[in-house]
């Protein structure tokens, strides 16, 4: 349920109606704009009747939420939310480009690649550590290890970065990590995203492989419900009956998304083609499409990747690239 405040409300208006509220065994989520407030309730708003809360003075409209996410909805936060994390920004008009490899391989590859797409526009590193690959022979990722080569190319570039956990008992290993990661195969491990919802670290959430869009907040939520509001979602192709391309890319998810969400949406061209020739066109409609964000995987040398070479560019494609995203996102804002 949701109850917008009049514009003339006082604070000690708005604070009673809030105790009351708790005192009903409501959660209230306060969302404030520059000319209102919204309540959210969230738990058994059964036992408020909607009547009694729209009679009151202050109170200018009441709607009940049909949708099982509350936090997440933009009904209950009409502003965009704009996540921001060490200097990089995403939503709100404000855009982020992730870029890096797919695995942390050795110190000289992260460095370099570091700091060349830090040279092309990006704004954040990607690499993974602790890698969630479909075949337990195949190269499983540095893991602790990665985690300090990636912080030392934080030293070296100023980049915050980005990397996936797969299990919630090495969250300590993350205190440098200014943007954890959830891949499509844990999007609905719902321990770990109760535990990240314990955190205040910035999650970028991807939308699992067979998941709705529905699904994808509702997975938002639970790290909502826990406190944690620093989420930024990721579409990166979705399994269909298609085998030209890895996934399917499921554009639409970016419009789709704005409306009922305030999170901002990132989209991940290159888990969503799986082909480097695909990467450019799909990253250009992304920003077309009006994405808050784009994350794409790029290597020093890709035919010799450990993880992801063929959906890989090289620093030199990436430059190219950047240049286009940011030519067409600033048309697409005109
Ligand atoms: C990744 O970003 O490295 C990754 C494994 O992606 P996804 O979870 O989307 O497959
Ligand atoms: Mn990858």
């Amino acid at each position: 349920m949701i109850a917008v405040l009049r514009n003339s409300v006082s604070k000690e208006q708005k604070d009673h109606l809030i105790n009351w509220l708790k005192g009903q065994g409501l959660d209230v989520h306060i969302s404030e704009g520059a000319d209102y407030t919204v309540l959210g309730l969230v738990g058994d708003t059964s036992r408020i009747d909607p009547d009694l809360l729209q009679s009151l003075e202050i109170v200018q409209s009441v709607r009940t939420v049909s949708e099982p996410y509350k936090k997440a909805s933009r009904k209950f936060h009409p502003d965009d939310s704009v996540i921001s994390v060490g200097g990089a920004s995403f939503g709100g008009g404000t855009f982020g480009l992730i870029a890096g490899p797919c695995s942390v391989e050795n110190r000289e590859q992260i460095i370099e690649v570091a700091e060349k797409v830090k040279a092309s526009g990006a704004t954040v590193l990607r690499g993974g550590a602790f890698k969630p690959r479909t075949s337990p022979y195949d190269f499983q990722g540095l893991k602790a290890e990665g985690l300090k080569l990636l912080s030392e190319a934080k030293k070296v570039t100023g980049l915050p970065i980005v990397s996936e956990i797969m299990n919630v008992e090495h969250l300590e290993l993350f205190v440098d990590v200014d943007i954890i990661q959830v891949g499509a195969r844990n999007m609905q491990n719902f321990e770990l995203l109760r535990e990240l919802g314990r955190t205040n670290k910035t999650i970028l959430l991807k939308r699992g492989l067979a998941n709705t869009i529905k699904e994808l907040l509702m997975s938002a939520e639970y790290i909502c419900a826990g406190g944690n509001e620093n989420i930024i979602l990721c579409e990166r192709g979705i399994r269909t009956y298609e085998t030209a391309t890895r996934n399917t890319l499921d554009l639409s998810a970016v419009p789709v998304l704005h409306e009922i969400t305030h999170l901002p949406v990132v989209i991940d061209p290159s888990h969503a083609t799986g082909h480097s020739a695909y990467v450019p066109s799909m990253a250009v409609a992304a920003a077309a499409a009006g994405a808050d964000g784009i994350m794409i995987e790029v290597h020093n040398d890709p035919i010799h990747a450990l993880c992801d070479g063929a959906q890989s560019l090289t620093p030199a494609q990436f430059d190219v690239l950047a240049k286009k995203i940011f030519a067409v996102r600033e048309v697409a804002l005109a």
